[in-house]
């Protein structure tokens, strides 16, 4: 069985070249639509986009030739793409991922890739958010393809794709993919291609010298909570927003410190929202638990249960300190 293999390259390759043709495929499906980037509703009255479809149809293909027994955990259903997209959209989807793909496609294809693996029990489970951030898609923002490999319940391959990511801190190259595989370090590449070259978290210096990241949705994060906490610990400078586990990148890659998520009125976390970026930190030599400082549990099913938000930074030193300030808080509260 080629696809146990125990180093699990050919899973990581699969990972970041699904991320990478979904991202290619965000960003055609953007400038093909520029200005008109319409929200489709679906239940929970979270925006999907073509873009969000085409993204899923695209990895869920790349990983059903490559492992046809993994189940998957994705975001989108075949059944609201063929119930709640209009034709011409439903068309639109298929010919960006036949475009992607290089061959024709038709929307009843599309639907049954959407639901490859779906509801099926197995040890290897893929995770995939195909744009995390699809209000920052439709702003103009961050977003990230979110690929990952949960196996046995632990976190064991993730891949980011972040076409809007400058691939050098401040640079005009735009678009990255991040890839981690547990126990073997972190890599970048530029979306565009170009050599890895490995990741690592920041050094810690000091609180004040941190950069802390949040949602720039006020309903995804407490803001209040996180000005609070700047204000407690003297972490430098007001909180950054931008949108999706591009922010969890950004704390591997050492461009920030802290990225904290705190939820609001009893919001479940969904996992396709942290597997992917999660273990791109661990591996980077970063640090990420709930905000009461317990490790996530990716065992539960679509949902980090028991959870109210999540911690992660550049490691230990800075995570003890930023959670001492937040049970602080919650106790003044
Ligand atoms: P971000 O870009 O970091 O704000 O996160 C985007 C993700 O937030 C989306 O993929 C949603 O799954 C998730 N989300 C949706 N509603 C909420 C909520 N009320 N609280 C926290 N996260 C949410
Ligand atoms: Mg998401």
């Amino acid at each position: 069985m080629p696809h146990t293999h125990p180093d699990y390259e050919a899973e990581r390759l699969a990972a970041r070249d699904a991320a990478r043709l979904a991202a290619t495929l965000c960003m055609a499906v953007r400038e093909d639509m520029l200005g008109s980037l319409t929200a489709i509703e679906k239940a929970g009255r979270e925006p999907v986009t073509v873009a969000d479809y085409g993204a899923q149809a695209v990895v869920l293909h790349h990983i059903a030739s490559r492992f046809p027994d993994d189940a998957v955990l994705a975001e989108e259903r075949g059944s609201d793409f063929q119930q709640l997209a209009t034709p011409e959209q439903r068309e639109r989807v298929a010919r960006h991922v036949g475009a992607a793909l290089g061959e024709v496609v038709t929307p009843e294809q599309v639907a049954a890739w959407l639901d490859f693996g779906r509801d099926r029990e197995r040890s290897r489970v893929w995770v995939v958010d195909p744009i995390d951030g699809t209000k920052g898609f439709l702003r103009g923002g961050q977003f990230a393809v979110a690929v990952a490999l949960v196996v046995d319940g632990e976190l064991t391959v993730g891949a980011l794709g972040c076409p809007l990511m400058p691939v050098n801190p401040g640079g005009d190259a735009l678009g990255i993919v991040a890839t981690a595989v547990r126990g073997q370090g972190a890599q970048l590449e530029p979306q565009a291609g170009g050599s890895p070259h490995p990741m690592h978290v920041s050094e810690f210096e000091s609180l004040g010298s941190a950069r802390l990241l949040e949602s720039v949705e006020k309903g995804h994060t407490d803001h209040d909570f996180s000005a609070q906490l700047v204000e407690l610990t003297g972490i430098g400078g007001e909180p950054v927003r931008i949108d999706s586990q591009a922010k969890y990148f950004a704390v591997a890659d050492g461009r920030a410190e802290v990225y904290l998520r705190r939820s609001r009125g009893g919001y479940e976390e969904k996992v396709w929202d942290h597997a992917a970026g999660a273990l791109i930190v661990q591996e980077a030599g970063g640090t990420v638990t709930d905000v009461a400082g317990q490790p996530l549990d990716f065992t539960l099913g679509g949902r980090l249960q028991n959870n109210r938000g999540i911690l992660a930074t550049s490691g230990p030193d800075v995570h003890e300190a930023v959670l001492r300030a937040i049970q602080a808080l919650e106790a003044a509260g």
